[in-house]
């Protein structure tokens, strides 16, 4: 039996979370209500000034999801079916759901092993005549080599959308020591503030970043029916606004931003320090130019039978999840002549052996403690 005999171990802690903010929320949520300013209300334009501020960017523009954050960056650039986009094979289905969506063509590559990010070689070899946009993922909390990535698209003028939808407040280092936030360094950065993301309200939220004025103008019109003046529509958009109360919980969370960053690099700090030469655990590893906001902390096994491992953890009252389980090129969804299995070794290699824990700003030492013990325990 566990010895937390009161507590249960969750992947996220939101409800612990929530108990410290909770007086701000609430009366923010009933001043919403007693308004009625449900959409549009004070706190979204609030928010998005705060956001803009914390960046250190000239724009944000909230919307409705990640997703459509990203649908509507890859509209306000007038990508064009036919279009090519390279991103990741090794990420959640967002980023590439978008780019069929629109009629583009998603052209995958594979990751590195020890970072999970983007491979930037197999960036330039995917670029055709055709390329117009690089989507670089910051997955699990860490930036890609933004650096290599900027002078590729540079080299061959093309767009990038960074999905950072798992790394809000990362710094990025370039060698030339300027530091600046994930997601404002390309054309575009897209976020999303799903209940779970590190940056998340309670429901759906998104938003978009960008330092490009006329850019900035486009994506706010798109995310409002295209629309310019009221009733005026200069182009096809979308409707993907952020909810007054969602605007409110971002206010009173992205002043913790940071201090749940720390939280998560204790949590993260820990793990490593445990599993530290285990001969069947590789830990995540750090990149000298980003920090990490680890979003999740994901382990490779190395010759375990995952599935059992994460039953014994269950029955243990340990949770455990596999982000992710199955390639994108190997989804029915992205079937394409393209390609087959075997052409993303990497990424393939990842699916079968990755393993989050629970990774979350309320974790307590007696419940490391115990997750890193039992998880020893159960690899002997
Ligand atoms: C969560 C996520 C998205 C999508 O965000 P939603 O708000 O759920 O639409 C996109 N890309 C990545 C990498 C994500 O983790």
């Amino acid at each position: 039996m566990s010895i937390l005999a009161n507590k249960k171990i969750q992947m996220v802690d939101l409800k612990s979370q929530y108990e410290k903010i909770k007086t701000e929320i609430d009366a923010g949520i009933q001043d919403v209500i007693s308004n009625t300013a449900f959409i549009n209300g004070p706190a979204v334009k609030e928010f998005q000034t705060n956001l803009e501020k914390y960046l250190n960017v000239k724009h944000v523009i909230p919307c409705a999801n990640g997703t459509d954050a990203l649908q509507i960056a890859m509209m306000a650039l007038d990508l064009k079916p036919g279009d090519e986009v390279i991103t990741a094979s090794f990420t959640y289905v967002a980023t590439a759901e978008v780019i069929g969506l629109l009629g583009l063509t998603p052209v995958l590559v594979d990751v590195y092993s020890d970072t999970f990010d983007i491979d930037v070689e197999a960036i330039e070899k995917a670029i055709t005549p055709k390329t117009k946009a690089i989507v670089p993922v910051h997955l699990f909390g860490q930036c890609a080599n933004m650096e290599k990535i900027m002078a590729l698209a540079k080299k061959y003028n093309l767009f990038v959308i960074e999905d950072v939808a798992q790394a809000i407040g990362a710094d990025y280092t370039f060698s030339n020591g300027t530091t600046v936030k994930a997601g404002t360094i390309g054309t575009i950065g897209c976020t999303s503030f799903f209940p779970s993301k590190n940056l998340g309200c309670y429901g759906d939220g998104g938003a978009m970043y960008t330092n490009d004025d006329e850019l900035a103008k486009k994506l706010k019109m798109i995310s409002h029916h295209g629309q310019s003046v009221q009733y005026v529509h200069d182009v096809l958009g979308v409707n993907s606004r952020l909810d007054t109360i969602q605007a409110v919980v971002l206010n009173a969370k992205l002043k913790h931003l940071d201090e749940y960053a720390v939280a998560r690099n204790t949590v993260a700090n820990y793990y490593d320090k445990a599993f530290a030469n285990h001969p069947k655990l590789k830990t995540p590893v750090r990149v000298k130019n980003s920090t990490h906001v680890f979003h999740q902390y994901t382990l490779q096994l190395i010759n375990v039978d995952r599935t059992k491992l994460r039953e014994q953890l269950q029955e243990k009252g340990i949770p455990a999840m596999i982000y992710y389980p199955i390639p994108l090129h190997e989804q029915k969804a992205f079937k394409s002549d393209r390609y087959k299995s075997g052409d993303f070794p990497v990424t393939e290699t990842l699916c079968k052996c990755v393993l989050s824990l629970p990774m979350h700003t309320e974790m307590d030492a007696e419940s490391l403690k115990y997750i890193t013990e039992t998880l020893i325990d159960l690899l002997k």
